[in-house]
C-alpha cells in the first residue's frame, strides 16, 4: 500500500495511549518503515504550554492559553527547534493544564486533521499519536492502535529517560522514581477524567500492552497489526 499515488487518500494510522507508553517510539518506527509522515500531537499541547509559560501566563486560563496557541500556530516550523525545551516535566504538567480547555483543542484540531488528510512531502500515509486521535481527531483512521503499559513500567521508562537526559536540561538531578510514578499517575487521572476529549481507547482500536515487551517487541507487534490492516485495505 505504501506505493499508492499521492492523489489517493493517505493511509492514516491513529495511535493513542497514556504518557510514556512508548507510543512515540513506536509511531516513529512505523513512520520510518512505511515512509509515512509523523505528527507528535503532544508537542502541539507542549508547545502551547511553552509559549504560555514564556509569557508568564497561567496554563489553565483560557485567554492565556489561546494566546499561546496563536503563537504556536504562527511558529509551527519552530516547534522542531523547541524539541528539547518542551520535553521537561514542567512543560508536560502545563500541557496537561491547557489540554482540557475546549477552546485550545478546537484551535489545534484543524492542524492535526490537515496533516492527516494532506501529509507533508507528499507522503502516502500519516501517523498521528496523542490521546484523542482515534476518537476525535481522525475517527475514520484506517488503523487505530491504543498503546499502554502499567503505570510502574511507564514511570520506570520516564525515570530512565530523565536520568539520561543532558545535564544542562532540567530536571538534571534530585528526581526520584517515586516522584515520577506519582506524576505518571496524576497525568493519567487528568487525561482520563477531563470532560473534553479524554484519553480512552476507541472501540475499534487494537490494544497493545507493552508492559512485558521490549521496545523492539512492541514495534514488531505494531508492525504485524499494521501489515494485516494494509492487506485488508
Ligand atoms: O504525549 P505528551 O506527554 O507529550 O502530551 C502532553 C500532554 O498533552 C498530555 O498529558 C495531554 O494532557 C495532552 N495531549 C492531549 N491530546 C493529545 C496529545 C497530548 O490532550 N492528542
Amino acid at each position: 500500500m505504501s506505493n499508492k499515488s499521492p492523489n489517493v487518500a493517505p493511509f492514516i494510522i491513529a495511535i493513542d495511549g497514556p504518557a510514556a507508553s512508548g507510543k512515540g517510539t513506536i509511531a516513529r518506527a512505523l513512520a520510518a518503515h512505511y515512509d509515512y509522515a509523523y505528527l507528535d500531537t503532544g508537542a502541539l499541547y507542549r508547545g502551547t504550554a511553552y509559549y504560555v509559560l514564556a509569557a508568564q501566563g497561567a496554563p489553565d486560563n483560557v485567554a492565556d492559553a489561546l494566546a499561546g496557541v496563536a503563537q504556536l500556530l504562527n511558529n509551527l516550523e519552530a516547534l522542531d527547534t523547541l524539541a528539547d525545551a518542551i520535553r521537561t516535566q514542567e512543560i508536560g504538567a502545563a500541557a496537561a493544564m491547557v489540554a482540557p480547555l475546549p477552546e485550545v483543542r478546537a484551535a489545534i484540531l484543524d492542524v492535526q486533521r490537515d496533516f492527516a488528510r494532506t501529509p507533508p512531502h507528499q507522503k502516502v500515509g500519516a501517523i498521528l499519536d496523542g490521546r484523542d486521535i482515534g476518537t476525535v481527531v481522525c475517527p475514520d483512521a484506517d488503523a487505530k492502535l491504543f498503546i499502554t503499559a502499567s503505570a510502574k513500567v511507564r514511570a520506570q521508562r520516564r525515570f530512565t529517560e530523565l536520568e539520561n537526559r543532558s545535564p544542562t536540561l532540567p530536571p538534571a538531578s534530585g528526581i526520584t522514581f517515586a516522584a515520577v510514578l506519582a506524576e505518571v499517575n496524576a497525568r493519567d487521572l487528568q487525561d482520563k477524567t477531563r470532560k473534553t476529549a479524554p484519553l480512552r481507547q476507541s472501540p475499534d482500536a487494537y490494544l497493545l500492552d507493552s508492559s512485558d515487551l521490549s521496545i523492539e517487541g512492541a514495534i514488531c507487534a505494531a508492525r504485524v497489526f499494521i501489515a494485516e490492516t494494509l492487506k485488508k485495505h
